[in-house]
């Protein structure tokens, strides 16, 4: 039996970050997955470090808005009606978490995490020898309409005062950047202090190679078998038992497989997307992320192709996959920039691991000594990794903390 200071279960952005991290204060760790790093959630996404973020995506703001989602015309959202009275509570703590006072509560709560997002990344990367994943071009939202557009006021405003700003551009000055760009929109925002990562998969097993490189142990096994064994944690793995005094769940989307057997039941919910890679038609290109506030899809660069992603999907997390919501956006995707063929022949999907008042976990288990929570980073997991990993790193060894976690803790749902 191999004994260590810390088992990671889950070796996605967030698992390995704060492997990495652990290793790095000299504890001896093993990382625990039943695939390799970063295949899962953490492969498929955007690729946004979006430190600037100051709202989450909100529950719709109006009756007609809600109800293009319930006729499933919206290319933003799509649901499972079979999984509605499941998800039902969710939604409705989801609509009260979306009303403008709880925004700007989010804003405020969120800030010292997305402040440091990336810079806590620059910093992993640089150890890594990833710094050429990291693009510093920004990222880039359109607004088909004077109405959407209008609807950002608040949250450009609140950007400002915490230091996050935006550029407001018009067509011109945003075609100025991204020429390939059809003037289908009338306004841009421009954050241009965001950055973005040209293959997602590529980082995070960028992480676990300097994590093995400080000595820390990948270990493919199923993150199920975790009980607890005296004063200790255990995991039974394929090549044998790991044992430690520490434990993290930073399992995404399945850390509840793990902790309901322990008694410990969040109120998280999936939220679903897809993406779709095309080469670029002709000489078409693009040098950063593209929003279509409209339409909810984001469009974005990578290594190999443009990656079309797409909004939440409200459906069970194992369900067999629907893309439905690529019929209802291509139109407008072809018709903002020039995609050509696919290059894959059906969608990715991966399921964004949320909790209602869109802020993670991160911290001690309830009533289980020894256990960490990390996970539920929603839109921002690639976002949040890095300094999830510092938070958790400092908890485990008891190091003045670098923000206060309080308002991560899981015991907020129980208050
Ligand atoms: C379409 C889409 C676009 C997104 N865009 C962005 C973006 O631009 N920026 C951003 O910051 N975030 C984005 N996100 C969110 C982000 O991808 C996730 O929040 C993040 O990947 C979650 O990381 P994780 O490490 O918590 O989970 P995961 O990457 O899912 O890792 C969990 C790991 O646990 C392992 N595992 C599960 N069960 C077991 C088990 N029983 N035993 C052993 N191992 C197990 C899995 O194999 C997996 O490796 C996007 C998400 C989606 C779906």
């Amino acid at each position: 039996m191999a004994r260590t200071d810390a088992i990671v279960l889950g070796a996605g952005i967030v698992g390995t970050a704060i492997a990495l991290h652990l290793a790095k204060r000299g504890l001896s760790v093993a990382l625990i997955d039943r695939r390799g790093p970063g295949e899962e959630t953490s492969y498929g996404n955007t690729g946004i470090i979006e430190g600037n973020t100051i709202f989450p995506a909100a529950f719709p703001r109006t009756l007609a808005a809600l109800a293009r989602v319930a006729l499933k015309q919206a290319p933003a959202a799509n649901y499972h009606l079979t999984f509605l009275p499941k998800v039902a509570p969710w939604l409705l703590a989801f609509r009260h978490w979306s009303q403008p006072v709880q925004l700007v509560d989010f804003a405020r709560t969120m800030r010292p995490l997305f402040g440091r997002a990336v810079a806590e990344h620059e910093a992993l990367m640089g150890e890594a020898g990833a710094a050429h994943l990291m693009r510093r071009t920004g990222w880039l939202k359109l607004y088909r309409s004077d109405a959407t557009f209008a609807a950002t006021a608040r949250e450009r405003a609140l950007a400002e005062e915490y230091g996050a700003p935006l550029r407001v551009l018009d067509v011109e000055a945003a075609r100025a950047l991204e020429p390939s760009l059809n003037p289908v929109f009338r306004h841009a925002t421009y954050m241009d202090g965001s950055t973005s990562i040209s293959d997602p998969l590529a980082l995070t097993r960028a992480y676990a190679a300097r994590f093995t490189a400080l000595g820390g142990v990948i270990v493919n096994g199923d993150a199920r078998s975790l009980h607890r064994e005296g004063a200790r944690w255990r995991v039974d793995a394929a090549e044998g038992a790991v044992d430690a005094a520490a434990a993290v769940v930073a399992l995404g989307p399945w850390s509840p497989d793990v902790l309901a057997p322990l008694g410990i039941r969040l109120p998280m919910a999936v939220k679903r997307g897809y993406h779709w890679q095309f080469r670029p038609r002709g000489n078409a290109s693009l040098a950063r992320p593209i929003y279509d506030a409209d339409n909810g899809y984001c469009l974005t660069p990578m290594a190999q192709g443009i990656r079309l992603t797409t909004g939440a999907e409200f459906a069970d997390r194992d369900a067999a996959p629907t893309p439905v919501q690529f019929d209802r956006l291509m139109p407008a995707a072809e018709g903002l920039f020039p995609l050509g063929e696919k290059i894959e022949a059906k969608p990715w999907m991966g399921s964004r691991p949320c909790f209602a008042d869109s802020r993670p976990v991160i911290g001690a288990a309830p009533g289980q000594p020894g256990l960490w929570l990390a996970f539920g980073h929603a839109h921002w997991g690639l976002t949040l990794s890095a300094i999830t990993g510092r938070v958790i790193a400092d908890l485990i060894s008891k190091t003045a903390p670098v923000i206060d976690s309080a308002p991560f803790a899981a015991e907020r749902f129980s208050r």
